[in-house]
């Protein structure tokens, strides 16, 4: 007798579920693809998320050095995520949370909890079916909160990778269990060989092999590449790997990021994706926001330069969500920014005046330790003296404090407690919660809090309210008991946390902008939200420049 099959957890239910998957090459912009997808699929007003399963073992990204992943993007609810989710942020404008960012070490933590609680009964833990179950639970997490009909997950890694296994095997059950509610997209690359002069499939077809013995039929293509995808190679892919004509996906190389949902939308891969989930697809977006975007990011009536001011900058995805936020400000301003990446630990008393001549901007970034710290605060004093419109992040903030004591208030060993512990003056000291905490990971002030505005500030006045609400990740803050001093001086405290009195953020008033945040203004900023506090600095910048 055959046995009795039940799908209790399982149960189709109608969200529908994308799986983007990579092949051939790793930075073939999955991330990019599943965001613009998903603003195609918005614009057809379908409620629509991302998720992104990271294949590495570290609970979460917090614990990472930016060199190894680029920066570390913050939620509203405090995770610490994956860049990716920067992006989903962007181009949807709809906040991320815990749940759209999950990484091997917490599947694998989450199940050995499990088994410590006894709630295997007695089973040998596996990773079919335990840990491929977890997967598909967290996958559906989002599903199931009703508030989606379509879930993005994007696999991260590529197709082939030992890590990755385990995601495409959670994959091939789902496209079993769902069968008309899954479909699964592969991002592949198809190289152009100039001494052939001509673009290559077979990596593609290689790369869908490798899925196909995993089990996995993709059922629409994007590929990657520098060079128009004719039909006859539209023909050639479709027939080797078995998808249909229209759904192979040319994704030509783009000037902007912001191009990608256009070229998509050109390509029918929304309309394409909707035919194979059983979803009407009624008319083509107009997308006319979007595309006003991108005609004013593409002419700019003015330009400036801003000096970006961090100790990674050799990797510029570590300010990601900076540098985009730039982006966004400057679309808003009509004005390309220009960023000049300097290394903090290049800049001396010395160089300064010639590494910032002429700028019309200087942001400080956020950062940890002590490396690139003596630049940081040179930068910041070069900004305060010659009144050059300022911008100081976190870390940067928090230097344009030091830098205040220092050299305004004469406390020349004014310092960080993060950097000298026993400081004389320490202005910047760690929070009182922090300070029973030994465990790194997942354990600083993440996360959104709310933050009062002093009436009449510049960041009242750029924000245009006095209650606000941003995301935060730090252990240190100023040390209040110097408050009165630096307010005598003129550094004035224009932001508190209403409920602890943290100061959130500092201005100096007889400055044209000098303005400093304990927080992390670059995660909020959207196209279609740019943020408040960039777009007021890049017009600061910009007067600056006409002055
Ligand atoms: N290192 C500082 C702190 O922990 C600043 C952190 C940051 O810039 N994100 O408070």
């Amino acid at each position: 007798m055959r046995p009795v099959v039940t799908f209790q957890i399982y149960m189709s239910n109608s969200t529908k579920y994308v799986f983007v998957t990579g092949g051939v090459t790793s930075s073939l912009g999955k991330g990019i693809i599943a965001a613009s997808l998903a603003k195609l699929l918005q614009a057809r007003g379908y409620s629509t998320t991302i998720q992104k399963l990271d294949p590495y073992i570290n609970i979460d990204p917090g614990t990472l050095n930016p060199y190894e992943h680029g920066e570390c993007f913050v939620t509203d609810d405090g995770a610490e995520t994956d860049l990716d989710l920067g992006h989903y942020e962007r181009f949807l404008n709809v906040p991320t949370s815990q749940a759209n960012n999950v990484t091997t070490g917490r599947i694998y933590q989450a199940v050995i909890e499990k088994e410590r609680r006894g709630e295997f009964l007695g089973k040998t833990v596996q990773v079919i079916p335990h840990i491929t179950d977890e997967i598909k639970d967290r996958i559906q997490i989002l599903g199931k909160k009703g508030t989606y009909d379509i879930v993005i997950t994007e696999i991260g890694g590529t197709v082939g990778d030992i890590e990755s296994l385990p995601y495409v095997e959670a994959v091939r059950q789902m496209l079993w269990e769902f069968e008309n509610d899954c479909i699964v997209i592969h991002l592949t690359l198809v190289p152009y060989l100039a001494a052939a002069g001509e673009l290559k499939t077979k990596p593609t077809q290689h790369s869908v092999k490798q899925l196909l013995e995993l089990g996995v039929q993709p059922d629409i293509l994007c590929c990657r590449t520098e060079h128009e995808l004719d039909l006859t190679l539209r023909k050639k892919i479709a027939k080797f790997c078995n998808v249909s004509m229209n759904a192979v996906i040319e994704a030509r190389d783009a000037d902007s990021i912001y191009d990608v949902p256009l070229l998509m939308q050109t390509e029918e891969l929304d309309k394409v994706v909707l035919e194979k989930l059983g979803l009407s697809s009624k008319s083509t977006p107009k997308l006319d926001n979007w595309k006003s975007f991108l005609d004013r990011l593409k002419n700019p009536k003015s330009e400036v330069n801003i000096a970006l001011i961090g100790k990674y900058v050799e990797l510029k995805d570590s300010y990601k969500s900076i540098s985009e936020a730039f982006i966004h400000a400057g679309v808003s301003n009509e004005t390309r920014v220009n960023v000049k990446w300097i290394h903090s630990e290049k800049l001396t008393k010395s160089n300064i005046e010639d590494e910032l001549r002429g700028l019309d901007g200087i942001l400080v970034a956020p950062g940890f330790g002590s490396r690139g710290i003596s630049g940081k605060i040179e930068a910041v004093r070069y900004a305060r003296e010659k009144k050059i419109p300022f911008f100081g992040i976190c870390l940067g903030m928090q230097c344009a404090v030091i830098e205040f004591a220092r050299h305004v208030l004469g406390h020349s060993d004014a310092h960080t407690t993060e950097i000298a512990e026993d400081s004389n003056y320490p202005v910047i000291s760690m929070m009182e919660e922090q300070k029973s905490i030994s465990n790194m990971g997942g354990t600083m002030r993440l996360g959104a809090y709310k933050c009062q505005l002093k009436p009449g500030s510049k960041v009242a006045t750029a924000y245009n309210t006095d209650r606000i609400s941003e995301r935060h990740r730090h252990r240190y803050e100023f040390n209040n008991e110097y408050l009165k001093e630096f307010e005598k001086a003129g550094m004035i405290p224009t932001g508190k946390n209403p409920e602890t009195g943290l100061v959130e953020v500092v201005e100096i008033e007889d400055h044209p902008w000098f303005v400093g945040v304990q927080f992390h203004p670059e995660y909020k900023s959207t196209v279609a939200n740019p943020h408040p506090l960039f777009v007021a600095f890049v017009k600061a910048a910009l007067d600056n420049k006409t002055k």
